[in-house]
């Protein structure tokens, strides 16, 4: 019998790997490499400034060039210090420490491995900076399982562009969108895209959030370990 679908294009954070965790120990190393009060008040600070610039990345009103120079500056004012160091440098130490990161979530690894052994042909789409990328799926021991990894640093648009996705899609081996499923979970950025494209996603919806009006996930999943249900079906 043949598979319905051949194709699996995966988001990387918070969909396989564990961003949240990731982060918040790089930005604990760089609290305390620049004095910064560990609380968990500073750190959630960073995660909102944070999300909030990347939502201002995919609508197209920044650039990462730009969030490079911005965030640490942005930051240090929301929480009131006063750092010596320029928020280009700050950054860059964090990049440093985040692509020392590569947590998984729980099941992301042995979904990967038994799709790979059952001849699945799967792919990374992620938006973010490409050398920290690939140093965390490498770190993490997700790597080997993907034929290749699409980064929008080098590809030049970022999910949910159109752009983006017809990179991607003139670039990986099927060529029938019928056999391509996404996973990820992020609506903006992944939903969104998949949607725009023509491409079957699931949402991976993993705080329990509601389904705002406009976003139409083919599959909803709580935990990534469902995954491997609806592509094997
Ligand atoms: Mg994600």
């Amino acid at each position: 019998m043949s598979k319905k679908y051949t194709t699996v294009l995966f988001d990387a954070d918070n969909t396989l790997l564990d961003f949240d965790m990731d982060e918040r120990c790089a930005l604990k190393s760089v609290m305390a490499l620049y004095g910064v009060p560990e609380t968990e008040e500073n750190i959630k600070t960073y995660s909102q400034i944070n999300l909030s610039l990347w939502k201002t990345i995919e609508t197209g009103e920044l650039t990462k060039e730009e969030l490079k120079r911005i965030r640490f500056g942005k930051y240090f004012s929301a929480i009131g210090f006063h750092c010596d160091t320029d928020p280009f440098t700050v950054n860059e130490n964090y990049l440093s420490f985040l692509s020392e990161g590569g947590n998984t979530l729980e099941g992301a690894a042995d979904l990967c491995r038994e799709l790979k052994e059952k001849g699945y042909d799967l792919y990374i789409v992620t938006n973010g900076i490409a050398s920290t990328q690939k140093k965390r799926l490498t770190k993490s021991g997700l790597l080997p399982f993907f034929t290749e990894v699409f980064v929008s640093e080098t590809i030049g648009h970022q999910k949910p562009k159109k752009e983006y996705f017809d990179y991607v899609l003139s670039h990986i081996n099927e060529k029938d969108i019928d056999k391509i499923i996404l996973v990820g979970d992020s609506l903006t950025s992944d939903i969104k895209g998949a949607m725009n494209a023509g491409i079957t996603c699931v949402w991976l919806n993993l705080k329990g959030q509601e389904l705002p009006e406009g976003y139409k996930p083919d599959f909803i999943i709580g935990d990534i370990k469902e995954a491997g249900e609806i592509i094997r079906k």
